[in-house]
């Protein structure tokens, strides 16, 4: 038996969703989404071969803890292993969003041998939770991309050991993974992170030093 989904929140999902195909954020059919009901194990998670572009709470599947489609023979996300790892790590995680822009493709590749991307510095670090000062360093791992999901989702979950406060994290030249408590906090958590990428890459395109505090090094 299939959990139920609050009608306003499928379609606050599908809102955003368009959303962020509008910004160029969710070409054609790629991308992920996914949402989950308070005190549920069950989430719902976009239909593989939408167009982002006419998302609508219909073509949202629901499925189990384990990724597997509750009484619906559509074919859920591909990446569905990684959003239930999302939900199983963090029982306060109601959103998770998966975006493929420009900015995060071109940044992940870049910085795939480095394994990840330090923002320190930047207002807008205090976008995201229990962040209150620029003088912040947040850390966003870079993973190798991989098709075997499963076997990524492990290596993503060690990771996660180590770093419990992670708050999104990117495959190399693939895109990025964030969450929150609800829509707009993972909307919100989608829009501050480009913005910081997309101004790291500005700095790097005009040639500014950008010199992290030596606690961000490591
Ligand atoms: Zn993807």
């Amino acid at each position: 038996m299939a959990s139920s989904l609050n009608l306003t929140h499928a379609q606050e999902l599908a809102a955003a969703v368009r959303f962020l195909h509008g910004r160029s954020w969710a070409p054609a059919t790629s991308s992920n989404y996914s949402i989950r009901e308070v005190g549920q194990s069950d989430f719902f998670i976009s239909q593989s071969g939408v167009d982002k572009g006419s998302f609508e709470e219909k073509h949202l599947v629901p499925v189990d803890a384990h990724g597997a489609p509750i009484n619906d023979t559509r074919r859920p996300s591909a990446e569905t292993l990684l959003h239930c790892l999302i939900y199983r790590r963090r029982p306060e995680v109601h959103c998770v969003l998966h975006t493929h822009t420009v900015v995060n493709t071109a940044l992940s590749y870049a910085e795939a041998e480095r394994g990840k991307i330090v923002l320190a510095g930047f207002e807008l670090n205090k976008a995201l939770p229990g962040i209150s000062t620029h003088e912040s360093v947040v850390k966003i791992p870079v993973f190798a991309n991989s098709q075997d999901i499963g076997t990524l989702a492990e290596e993503i979950g060690r990771y996660w050991d180590l770093h419990p406060d992670m708050q999104g994290f990117l495959l190399a030249g693939h895109g990025l993974y964030t969450w929150g408590v609800s829509v707009a906090e993972a909307k919100r958590h989608v829009e501050v992170l480009e913005f910081l990428f997309e101004t790291l890459l500005t700095l790097r395109r005009y040639g500014f030093p950008y010199i992290p505090p030596l606690n961000a090094i490591a």
